[in-house]
């Protein structure tokens, strides 16, 4: 750290010596955050274009959600799944509602979520499609990202998150991302569920081919195998749309959601699916403590209050074009791809210059703050509150450090 840093060095020293490795943060110590901006310790500013893996969209400290999360935390903040309390219900049916499902069910994070569609795309296998017993197998696409516990590392393709973690949890098949055809070839009779990100994120916001979606739709639909989109990181306004399904006009059979719908204060995830699915579940067959507590059924229901305005995701399509049209317009210049939709940008960078390591750091120096995801790929993803003119902060920053 440069010598003007009095408090970012020790905080920075502290965490390395006293936290688990998994991650490699860049050298940043917020301290305070408001809208897409936050404050160091040293009370430098940076502009967010990670916006927490788009569990920010709505921006940091949200006046909306951040008042219901007051009121609530002054009424009741947990029961447990063994009663009622008053805000599950209108949660779970303001949810149904957004998604147009007829049930939810609410977890905590992303991985969990996952787990349950997993568990639910089973269980449907068994008890309606008529699967022989144990042998239920779900596709899932090469270079997938699902969450971080040992069934869903055992079907990853990426070393890093999967190697010394097995014996593995059998029961996937892997078929290339994007490729109708292998997908095709893959079901058989065992198969009970297709799980896919509409949008790959961590491989980089990887853009399936148009027609894709739809593609797989009518695959699951002809095969009677349930179609599951982990709209996880693509979901909720990003993309422009509520979901990224909607883009292609494509109805996945279950949505998995989880970020930004606990609008960046509490993790709130869920999966929402018709009574047909979701209602193979009978009492103490699947649960979670935590889980649709009110707290964060709370906090959701103002996060999918905001989308029902339409607000974000109009927003994500209009600044996310301007910032399309910069990025496009280094390719050539220091970048050598761009993909992406709305207010979500995959950009690689001419891995001769420098990786999406030094471009991130580079980045910061500059006050942005973004991350890099594989090699030389960086991801933006600034939150849905961003203004043009910060998004001209940004790509002239990028700008700038592709030149140094
Ligand atoms: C982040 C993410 C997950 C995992 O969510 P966690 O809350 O970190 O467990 C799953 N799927 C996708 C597509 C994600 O982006």
């Amino acid at each position: 750290m440069t010598s003007i840093a009095n408090r970012t060095a020790p905080a920075v020293e502290e965490a390395e010596r006293h936290t688990a490795h998994n991650y490699h943060p860049l050298p940043v110590v917020i301290a305070e955050a408001e809208g897409a901006w936050v404050t160091d310790v040293d009370g430098r500013r940076y502009l967010d274009c990670l916006a927490g893996y788009s569990a920010l969209n709505f921006g940091h400290r949200h006046p909306a959600l951040i008042t219901v999360a007051r009121e609530q935390l002054d009424r009741v903040t947990l029961t447990s799944r063994a009663f009622l309390h008053d805000q599950f219900g209108p949660f779970c049916a303001d949810l149904a509602r957004l998604t147009g499902k007829d049930m939810v069910l609410p977890m905590n994070s992303g991985a969990e979520a996952v787990e349950t569609a997993i568990k639910v795309s089973r269980k449907w296998g068994y008890r309606v499609k008529g699967v022989e017993s144990g042998k239920a197998t779900i596709i899932v696409a090469d270079g997938n990202f699902h969450g971080r516990t040992t069934t869903i590392v055992s079907f990853s393709t990426d070393p890093d998150a999967r190697a010394d973690y097995g014996p593995y949890t059998p029961g996937f098949v892997v078929v290339p991302y994007g490729d109708a055809d292998a997908l095709a070839a893959a079901i058989d009779d065992t198969t009970v569920a297709v799980l896919l990100e509409p949008i790959q994120g961590e491989a980089g916001v990887l853009v399936p081919p148009s027609g894709y979606l739809a593609a797989v739709r009518r695959l699951c639909t002809e095969r009677n195998v349930l179609f599951v989109a982990d709209e996880i990181q693509s979901g909720l306004g990003r993309t422009g749309a509520t979901f990224a399904c909607d883009d292609e006009h494509v109805v996945p059979d279950m949505y998995i959601l989880g970020k930004a719908l606990g609008g960046g204060i509490v993790p709130v995830s869920a999966v929402a699916a018709d009574s047909a699915i979701l209602g193979v579940l009978r009492p103490g067959e699947h649960g979670s403590t935590f889980g649709g507590n009110p707290l964060a059924c709370a906090v959701a229901r103002a996060v999918i209050a905001l989308l029902e305005t339409g607000e974000p995701q109009a927003r994500a399509l209009e600044v996310g074009a301007h910032l399309h049209r910069r990025l496009n317009a280094l390719i050539g210049h220091g970048l050598t791809a761009v993909r992406g939709r709305g207010l979500w940008a995959g950009i690689d960078i001419d891995p001769a210059l420098m990786t999406g390591r030094e471009a991130s750091e580079r980045l910061m120096a500059r006050g942005v703050l973004a991350k890099d995801t594989h090699g030389s790929t960086l991801r933006l993803a600034p939150p849905l509150v961003v203004t043009e003119e910060e998004i001209d902060m940004a790509v002239d920053a990028l700008e700038a450090v592709l030149r140094s």
